[in-house]
């Protein structure tokens, strides 16, 4: 199985990646994980887009490009992978495509996890992260004992300025102005389906599963 998972932020694709990659015996590939790999390793990737970093730039897309094609080539993922987090935009997908059909592949489904903006604003506006041990809880879903103090350590809860709601829109709005054409791009070749991701994490991965396998028994 060679899947692209795609969904704002706050749909849980991280999770249901990990999901399915146990289910499957495949490999999540997060790039965002393999950016934080290459940095820590101080690969040669690695240090040039912490040249990106450091500036306060975007790290480019050829970069990206570069690490994924590099972990698609590894043993383990030789018989398919989970793709989080990429592609973003219409060129990343194509990059992928060409890629894979070098080597003599290509992708078996695209599955869009879909959620409506004030569920996300929501879900990450309420994050409180442990300024002390970076413990992660939610003021609805999650919250900690005592409001505002970490049930692991004791110390002091804060939203971090990516979770903050202002933040949350925006990220939205940039999430919303390149997927489109994404979901546009993978729906005209036939390989998009969408999901719903509002409820439970098990809810939402036996849908997906209903839309990769085409299986419906999962209901
Ligand atoms: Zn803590």
């Amino acid at each position: 199985m060679r899947l692209v998972l795609l969904g704002p932020p706050g749909a849980g694709k991280g999770t249901q990646a990990q999901a399915l990659a146990a289910r499957w015996g495949i490999p999540q590939v997060a790039s965002g994980d393999l950016l934080r790999a290459a940095v820590h390793e101080d690969s040669e990737l690695g240090r040039e887009a912490v040249g990106y970093m450091d500036r306060g730039q975007l790290v480019p897309d050829k970069l990206v490009l570069k690490m994924i094609a590099e972990r698609l080539r590894k043993k383990d993922a030789r018989d398919g992978f989970i793709l989080d987090g990429f592609p973003r935009n219409v060129m990343q997908a194509e990059a992928l495509a060409a890629g894979l059909e070098r080597a003599g592949r290509k992708l078996d489904k695209v599955v869009a996890v879909m959620l409506p903006d004030e569920e996300v604003v929501k879900r990450i506006s309420g994050r409180r992260t442990c300024r002390n041990c970076a413990a992660m809880y939610h003021v609805i879903f999650e919250p900690p004992a005592k409001a505002g103090v970490c049930d692991k350590c004791g110390e002091e809860l804060y939203q971090r300025e990516d979770d903050a709601e202002e933040t949350v829109r925006e990220r939205i709005k940039v999430y919303h102005a390149t997927t489109r054409p994404l979901l546009d791009h993978y729906r005209r070749l036939g390989l998009l389906a969408q999901v719903d991701g509002e409820g439970r994490i098990d809810e939402v991965e036996k849908r997906i599963l209903a839309a990769v396998t085409g299986d419906h028994d999962y209901d």
